[in-house]
């Protein structure tokens, strides 16, 4: 893409009504606008890498044999009627009425509907056990909306849903939930520490967060040390029923926890090795067994003939909150440091001279190089001084740029940046292209 061509409005001064880093860049590097209180609009650039967060959720969603639908917005309040939710859940539901006066919302989450869903469909215990999930749009009006789309109200949420024929059978699904939310976070450069939470409004007995340490976060987190080095499993045979709950069991038996649930005798045990953070929530699991599923009347007939009612669960990803999550924990003065996996264009090329023939028709010609390539680039090749061009590649912090000069071209050269070190190299175009594309 052509950054004269494109709609990217950075702005040069930080802006005062943000407060924290992650806000300030995104609004500074163009990624979103507010629309209205905890409302975003995502502009071009920032949709990119919404799109990219997303794309990876779904990869490690479905690797874990979860299946993807998508259920709409707006929901009828006689299915929140019927679990009991639509007077519990009170003034953070946002409740519409339709041209016929009839009671509707705009989902907060998604328990109620794919029960219904499943409850139409599914017959057997042969239907079971089934996880299912949506990348969606949520709204939750949220008393204080802040720190951008770290706490929106309307915001971008994976959640899935798994049906299980016992307990048993839905505590394997939550297992393998869990080993995939420990690979999603690590495929955005993300350490993400599992902490034993409460069920809250959602209900139910098990429950973890998933929380990315960052000074910025609202949580106060307590964890051992050995966090600070863990790594995700990699690749893990999700049907096999040990080595998920080994690696569960190991991830838990390491202390970790957010401040309500600080148990003074884990401490002891820790010792010098307990760390305290303050953390970021981007996901968050239950397993809550009949909750739904039984005042909803969902039932399927069981190996012997009786019905059975399934078990369930349920797991969130704030897939918009991670944009930011991701910028708190990676920046520095300049701006943004994506990590590769989701930056919005791998490449930042760079025309130092814009005014000189010979230097825009070399940086033409690598942009068509790195287009054939298949590498993503941004390439500013706007009438400015390079000062100013500079500024704005790190501000919006792709993971490499490369700068075509006049005497770099005179002498068949370009000089290629790495962001996140500022480590710089010279290199022919060919080496250049070799080295971005890798
Ligand atoms: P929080 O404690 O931060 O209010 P929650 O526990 O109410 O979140 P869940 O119902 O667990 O949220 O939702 C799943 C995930 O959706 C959360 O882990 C979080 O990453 C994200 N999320 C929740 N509320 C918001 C929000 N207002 N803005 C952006 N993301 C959110
Ligand atoms: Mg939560």
């Amino acid at each position: 893409m052509r950054l004269s061509r494109h709609f990217l409005p950075v702005l040069k001064e930080s802006p005062t009504d943000a407060q924290i880093v992650s806000h300030k860049l995104m609004l500074r590097a163009g990624l979103v606008r507010q629309t209205a209180a905890g409302i975003y609009a995502w502009l071009p650039l920032g949709l990119r890498v919404l799109r990219k967060i997303e794309q990876i959720v779904r990869e490690e969603q479905d690797r874990a044999g979860a299946i993807e639908l998508l259920m709409p917005t707006l929901q009828s309040a006689d299915l929140w009627r019927e679990s009991g939710r639509y007077d519990a859940y009170g003034p953070e539901m946002l409740r519409i009425k339709d041209r016929h006066d009839r009671d509707m919302l705009y989902g907060p989450t998604n328990e109620e509907m794919i029960t219904s869903i499943f409850r139409e469909s599914a017959r057997s215990y042969r239907d079971l056990p089934r996880t299912l999930y949506h990348i969606q749009w949520k709204f939750r009006d949220e008393v204080r909306p802040r720190f951008g789309v770290m706490r929106g109200r309307e915001f971008l949420m994976k959640d899935a849903y798994s049906f299980d024929i016992d307990e048993a059978g839905a505590r394997h699904s939550y297992n393998r939930m869990f080993v995939s939310y420990l690979n999603t976070y690590a495929r955005m450069g993300l350490r993400a520490i599992p902490m034993q939470a409460d069920t809250g409004p959602i209900g139910g007995d098990l429950s973890h967060e998933f929380i990315v340490l960052a000074p910025t976060g609202e949580s106060d987190v307590f964890y051992h040390a050995n966090w600070e080095t863990s790594v995700a499993p990699g690749a893990v045979d999700f049907d096999d029923a040990e080595t998920l709950q080994a690696i569960v069991s190991g991830a838990v038996a390491d202390y970790a926890a957010t401040d309500e649930k600080r148990d003074p005798a884990r401490e002891a045990e820790t010792g010098d090795a307990l760390r305290q953070s303050r953390g970021i929530e981007v996901g968050h699991i239950f397993y809550f067994g009949e909750k739904y599923s039984k005042p909803m009347g969902l039932e399927v007939q069981g190996p012997d003939g009786t019905k059975l009612t399934p078990h369930m669960g349920s797991y969130g990803i704030g897939v918009s909150r991670l944009v930011g999550a991701i910028i708190e924990a990676s920046h520095d003065e300049a701006g943004i440091i994506w990590p590769d996996s989701v930056a919005p264009y791998a490449v930042g090329l760079i025309n130092m001279r814009a005014d000189d023939a010979s230097c825009a028709a070399a940086a033409d010609d690598l942009y068509a190089k790195l287009n054939a390539a298949g590498v993503e680039t941004l390439y500013d090749d706007r009438d400015e001084r390079g000062g100013a061009k500079f500024a704005t590649a790190d501000l919006i912090g792709l993971p490499w740029q490369i700068v075509v000069g006049p005497k770099g071209i005179a002498r068949g050269v370009v000089e290629v940046k790495r962001r996140a070190t500022g480590e710089k190299i010279e290199l022919s175009i060919e080496g250049a292209i070799a080295k971005v594309a890798s």
